[in-house]
């Protein structure tokens, strides 16, 4: 409820992150900025929310240039391992039916493992395909020596289990770490591969200078393939990227969630993994905070996320865009698993 608008001149600085370089920073990011709030009470608290297009701008954290700059120590790291081992990491992908999105995802992995010098194997089956063919089919990449990660490129046709296909990936290929057991590990905090969205994010995050422990972060959705791995990276006491990437206080939310808004303005950094266009508005961001936005969705307008980027980079102190933010990253992070199962499977 907005009891008054006054206007009210505040005069705030803003501080370059530690470890951040500059092409992560916005070229319109000032660093004394005047700003015109306007107030909100609730529970007896005072929100201030800076109005829209006043000048704030978040700075925009470049996926894309993330996604490039590992891939190449990705790459540097492949051909270490192919010269100490003499293996060449191979990923097999395995498609089913012909949804357009998947084949484009499934095309995208593919560049990305000749970007980072990783062989990888097409496997196209038809929309036709059981369930049984499709087992057999994991069961023979299973037992591959030259295969060292399998990706079943999701969603399958209807009429085939997902869960009992995914559950058939040998564990120690398993480089989406959708398995149970993966899961399990990564829960205990000794994980064997990472999920690559929510690794993906915390590598943003952190090769942007976001510092995640002691924070609030609050993560909007509860899948099995972000939301919920998301929240178990962040509250680890370590990660890939060391403990301040980690040893984050978190807030799962979800459709059944109350106060949704009330709870994201309490975040220090949001993560939006909803699948609903723009559903994350400027009202539900306090100021300064870190947002990233996880969701892909196919509008009218072209791509779009889950956050109403226009509005809430206004408010946001860092912000990812859809597309060029998490997405490249999510790919990136499939090729340091791929590595990982090979260094896996040579004893490495
Ligand atoms: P799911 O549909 O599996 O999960 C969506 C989650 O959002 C659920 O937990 C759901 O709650 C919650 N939710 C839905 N509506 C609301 C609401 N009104 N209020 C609060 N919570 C809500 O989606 P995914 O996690 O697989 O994907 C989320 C988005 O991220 C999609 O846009 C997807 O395309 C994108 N994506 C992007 C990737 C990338 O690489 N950038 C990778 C993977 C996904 P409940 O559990 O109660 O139903």
């Amino acid at each position: 409820m907005v009891l008054c608008s006054n206007e009210l001149t505040v005069y705030s600085t803003g501080a370059k992150h530690q470890g951040a370089t500059s092409q992560h920073y916005s070229p319109t990011k000032v660093m004394c900025l005047k700003i015109t709030y306007t107030y909100f009470l609730e529970s007896s608290r005072i929100i201030l929310v800076p109005d829209k297009g006043v000048g704030v701008s978040a700075v925009i954290m470049d996926g894309k240039a993330i996604s490039k700059e590992i891939q190449t120590e990705i790459a540097q790291e492949v051909a270490q391992f192919i010269e100490q081992s003499g293996i060449t990491p191979c990923l097999a992908a395995v498609l089913v039916g012909d949804d357009p999105a998947s084949e484009v995802y499934v095309r995208n992995k593919h560049r990305a493992c000749e970007r980072v010098g990783i062989t990888s194997q097409m496997h196209k089956l038809p929309a036709s395909t059981t369930q049984e063919e499709l087992l057999t089919l994991i069961s023979q990449l299973n037992s591959a020596h030259d295969v060292h990660g399998i990706l079943i490129q999701l969603p399958l046709p209807e009429g085939i289990d997902t869960l009992l296909v995914l559950d058939a990936v040998d564990p120690q290929k398993d480089v989406d770490a959708f398995h149970p057991e993966n899961v399990g590990l990564i829960s205990q905090g000794r994980p064997r591969f990472l999920p690559c969205t929510p690794h993906g994010v915390q590598q943003i995050l952190d090769r942007c200078g976001i510092e995640m422990s002691g924070k609030h972060a609050v993560i909007v959705g509860r899948s099995d393939i972000v939301g919920k791995p998301m929240s178990m990276l962040f509250t680890a006491r370590n990660s890939t990227r060391g403990p301040q990437a980690a040893n984050a206080t978190v807030t799962l939310c979800h459709s059944r969630t109350q106060n949704l808004a009330e709870i994201c303005r309490s975040a220090d950094v949001i993560v939006a993994a909803i699948g609903v266009a723009k559903f994350i508005t400027a009202e539900m961001v306090k100021p300064g905070a870190v947002v990233v936005d996880v969701g892909i969705n196919r509008t009218d307008e072209g791509l779009c996320g889950d956050v109403d980027f226009d509005a809430v980079r206004e408010v946001a102190g860092h912000i990812t865009p859809v597309p060029g933010g998490v997405g490249p990253l999510t790919v990136t992070m499939l090729m340091y698993n791929t590595l990982d199962a090979a260094k896996l499977f040579a004893g490495m």
